[in-house]
Formats: structure tokens, C-alpha cells, sequence
């Protein structure tokens, strides 16, 4: 756990007592500040008092004098409008912060120039944060990893010159942390979400640019216009900025990609510096956005190209993104049960070209219509849950498909007709354009599944003796 020092002796407030508000209470306390905590919910609050920490009901307390309100990520600050507790602490003046921002004050308390990577953007956040820390500790950095994905930050080990922290910052975060200045800070891309959140698409990025504006150096991913904007004023205020391209390759300054390499361009010069192909784990465009920023962000370790490259290779992807899961003869199995709306699910499409694709489960506005122009590299479709019917409306008679009601069903069907296909690389994939809230608790339990499935698949196939 990280100390926080910076509230020494002062009274501050906690909201939110879920896995990173709980946290920092406890970080807060072991710096000595004099901590109060609430949260609405009562077995949130039987944690914090089995941790020893003071429950105060906030709706009821004095807040004059109170330092600062720690607020929770997932309690609004703005939108759709202030929580109760914001307008309380704006009411007597006290600062409204969060997690992120009591490490960036502990950081710049003892260690300033210690490494801090920041990283954000609408997609692609968690998988740039896991492949940074893998490289680092490729390079026999001792690295910590977490914010947004994983363990809270303050849960962490301190700041120190001697180790690297990797840390993923939501937009919510990022709000909550007025002095985020990270050694590097990547910023992916922006694209409309959690506009509910925000209010307007300018305030959206508008946060998500304050990860990047004071950074030592800026990663920024310049493929969509908002984020291209954001480099561009970053640089002309004369900040250190590396551009990220995957669909321009004649960028002036920055890393781009061409075919499956990593080309860094600098001074009019173009020099390959890593290559993508055969890594399973960094398919497709969106993840060669991934893999540039991220070893952009490593600065001049990346000079080192045999071990990057050896880095590169053995990073072993997240979960339920493009996850490998099994190979079966030539029919590779894939889950990507993350994509949980059409957006995501086409990155996967994307990927491959002879697809037998597991889809449905409960559909979000818009259906799979903007999936259409993908349709050409699906050969079988094997549709589950609430959204069949509708999908199937929507295909057609576009790919040939079969209704399975669920993935027990679904994916020894597709298996059968992958392998029966004659294709040279059919894959089956797991990529459901839905949530998973009408069969499963989360898309987690959905993939878990999907993985527990093919796998006694496999075994019944070694089992079998074949012809
Ligand atoms: P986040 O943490 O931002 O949600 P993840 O790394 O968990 O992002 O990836 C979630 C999904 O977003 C992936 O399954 C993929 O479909 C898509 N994705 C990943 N990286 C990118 C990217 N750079 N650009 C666009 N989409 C991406």
C-alpha cells in the first residue's frame, strides 16, 4: 500500500467505499490524516468498520473544516448532475478529489522523477496498460500495475526512483486528479462514450486531454480528429509529443504502422522497429495502435530492438480480448467476450477472415447492423440469447446461420462445422456485439465459459482417435 502523507493530521472525507474508495481511506489513514467514511451502502460500510476505519454519516456531518473529499470513480461529479456529497463540499469550499490524484501528490512528494505511466482513451486503455507493464518488466524493470483495471492504485507499492508504475486512468479519474502529471502519459484515442457522464463530446475530451497536458512526454494516438487536435496544441505549445498512427504511415514524428511493422519516423527518416506478425496476443489494427504507444511510451529502451521484440512476442494478451483459448487441428478458437457491443466486435471481425461466429445475448441500440460490411468473412453464424431473432433479421440471407439458444449449444456446432469447413484457417469466435446480462452475471463468467467449453472440447478430441 502507498502511504498518503500529503493530508497529514487534516480531517478528510471519503465517499464510496467500493474497492479503490476503501483503499484509499486506509492509505489516507496510514498517513496520519484523520479519516471519516461513508457510503450508502450498508455492507460497504461493515467493511470499513471491520478495517477500523470511522464510519460518519456524511448527510449528517459538519463539513466546515473538512481538507478534502475523496470521491469514488463511479459517483458523479458533473453528469448527469452533482452527487449530494459534491454539492456539500462545494457549499463550504473543500476539494473534491480522487485516488489517482492522492498518488500523483505522494509521487511529487517523494519521488518526482520517478517513472509514472499514465494511460487513457475511449478503447484499448486496459490492454496498453497490461502490454506497457509487460514490457517494463521485460526490461527488468520491477513494475506495479493497476488504477482502472486490477488492483486500486494506492493499493500499490509507493513511488519510488527504482520502480515503474503503469496506471490506467477512466475519464472519471482523470477528473478527479487536477495534478496528473505522469512521466508518460499515453492518450489512445476519443471517441463518443459515456457522453451520460460527461455531458458534452468537448468535456469528454477535454478530460481525457488533462492526462497528457502536463505529462514530461505525450503518447497520443492520432487516428481520430479529436485526438489528432489534442497533439497538435500540445505540440505547438511546445511540449514533447510522440504521434501514434495505424492508418497513416507518412506522419512527420512518431510510430506508425506498415503492414505488420512498427516504423518509427523521425527527422525524415523511417526505421522498422518492431514487427507484429504471428503475435496472437496484438492482432489487428486496434492493437497495433496498442503496441505503438506502448513502446513509444518506453522511450529509449526501445532503442534496445532484438529485446523488444523478444517483449513484444511474449506478451500474453488479456482475457477475453482476442484471447486464444485453443487450437484444434486448423481451427483456432477465440474469445473475445469483451465485445460486448458492435464497435468492439468489429475490431474482431477485423482480425480474421474465415470466421464461424458466436454472436448474441442482449443487444445494444443498433443491433449488428454496422457490422454489414463485415459480413463477406463470415462463414457460419451460431446465434444465443434474447437478441437471435433480431440478428437474424439482420443477416439474412447475407451468411448462412443456425440458432443455438445457448453457448452449451453453440460452441460444439461451430466447432463440428469449422473443422468439417475444408478452410485452411477457420477460427471459431466468441464475439457477441451483446451484453451477457441475459445467460451470465458479466462478460467475464460469459468468456470463462466459452473457454471451460472449448477446452473439454479439446480433451474429447485427444481422446478420439483419429482417422
Ligand atoms: P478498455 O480498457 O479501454 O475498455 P480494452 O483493452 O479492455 O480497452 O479493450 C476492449 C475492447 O476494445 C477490445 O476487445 C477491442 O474490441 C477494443 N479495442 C482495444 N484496443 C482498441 C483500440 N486501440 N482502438 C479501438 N478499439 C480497441
Amino acid at each position: 500500500m502507498t502511504p498518503v502523507t500529503a493530508l497529514e493530521g487534516k480531517p478528510v472525507a471519503v465517499f464510496g467505499l467500493g474497492g479503490s474508495g476503501l483503499v484509499s481511506a486506509q492509505a489516507l489513514a496510514l498517513g496520519g490524516a484523520r479519516v471519516i467514511v461513508w457510503d450508502d451502502n450498508e455492507h460497504a460500510r461493515e467493511k470499513a468498520r471491520a478495517a477500523g476505519l470511522r464510519i460518519e454519516n456524511l448527510a449528517a456531518a459538519d463539513w466546515r473544516g473538512l481538507e478534502a473529499l475523496v470521491l469514488s470513480p463511479g459517483v458523479p461529479l458533473t453528469h448527469p448532475a452533482p452527487h449530494w456529497t459534491v454539492v456539500k463540499a462545494r457549499e463550504v469550499g473543500c476539494e473534491v478529489i480522487g485516488d489517482i490524484e492522492l498518488f500523483c501528490r505522494e509521487r511529487a512528494a517523494t519521488a518526482p522523477g520517478s517513472r509514472f505511466v499514465a494511460i487513457t482513451g475511449t478503447n484499448g486503455k486496459s490492454t496498453t496498460t497490461a502490454l506497457v507493464a509487460h514490457l517494463y518488466r521485460s526490461f527488468g524493470f520491477p513494475t506495479e500495475v493497476g488504477g482502472n483495471i486490477g488492483t486500486p492504485i494506492l493499493a500499490l507499492e509507493p513511488p519510488s526512483e527504482h520502480r515503474v508504475h503503469v496506471i490506467e486512468c477512466s475519464s472519471f479519474q482523470i477528473d478527479l486528479a487536477p495534478s496528473l502529471a505522469p512521466s508518460a502519459g499515453i492518450l489512445l484515442n476519443v471517441t463518443p462514450d459515456h457522453l451520460d457522464r460527461h455531458g458534452t463530446m468537448e468535456s469528454y475530451a477535454a478530460i481525457k486531454a488533462r492526462l497528457v497536458a502536463k505529462a514530461d512526454h505525450a503518447v497520443i494516438g492520432v487516428d481520430d480528429d479529436i485526438s489528432a487536435r489534442i497533439a497538435a496544441d500540445l505540440a505547438a505549445s511546445g511540449r514533447s509529443v510522440t504521434r501514434v498512427s495505424v492508418t497513416n504511415t507518412s506522419i512527420a514524428d512518431g510510430i506508425v504502422r506498415d503492414g505488420t511493422s512498427l516504423v518509427r519516423r523521425a527527422g525524415g527518416q523511417a526505421r522498422s522497429i518492431a514487427d507484429l506478425a504471428g503475435i496472437g496476443s496484438l492482432r489487428g489494427a486496434h492493437n497495433a495502435q496498442n503496441a505503438a504507444a506502448a513502446v513509444a511510451a518506453l522511450g529509449s529502451l526501445a532503442e534496445d530492438l532484438p529485446r523488444l521484440q523478444a517483449a513484444l512476442r511474449s506478451f500474453p494478451g488479456l482475457a477475453h480480448r482476442l484471447e486464444e483459448v485453443g487450437r484444434d487441428g486448423k481451427v483456432l478458437f477465440v474469445n473475445d467476450s469483451k465485445a460486448t457491443n458492435a464497435d468492439a466486435a468489429e475490431k474482431a471481425l477485423l482480425s480474421f477472415d474465415q470466421i464461424f461466429w458466436i454472436l448474441g445475448g442482449r443487444a445494444k441500440a443498433g443491433g449488428i447492423e454496422p457490422l454489414r460490411p463485415l459480413f463477406p468473412r463470415i462463414a457460419r453464424g451460431f446465434l444465443i440469447g434474447e437478441a437471435a431473432e433480431a440478428f437474424a433479421a439482420t443477416i439474412g440471407k447475407e451468411f448462412p446461420y443456425e440458432f443455438c439458444g445457448t453457448l452449451e449449444e453453440a460452441v460444439p456446432r461451430a466447432a463440428a462445422q469449422a473443422s468439417a469447413s475444408g478452410l485452411d484457417q477457420p477460427v471459431v469466435l466468441l464475439s457477441p456485439a451483446c451484453a451477457s446480462f441475459d445467460q451470465f452475471p458479466d462478460f467475464e463468467k460469459r468468456g470463462d465459459r466459452f473457454r471451460a467449453l472449448v477446452q473439454s472440447l479439446l480433451e474429447q478430441s485427444i481422446r478420439r482417435p483419429r482417422a
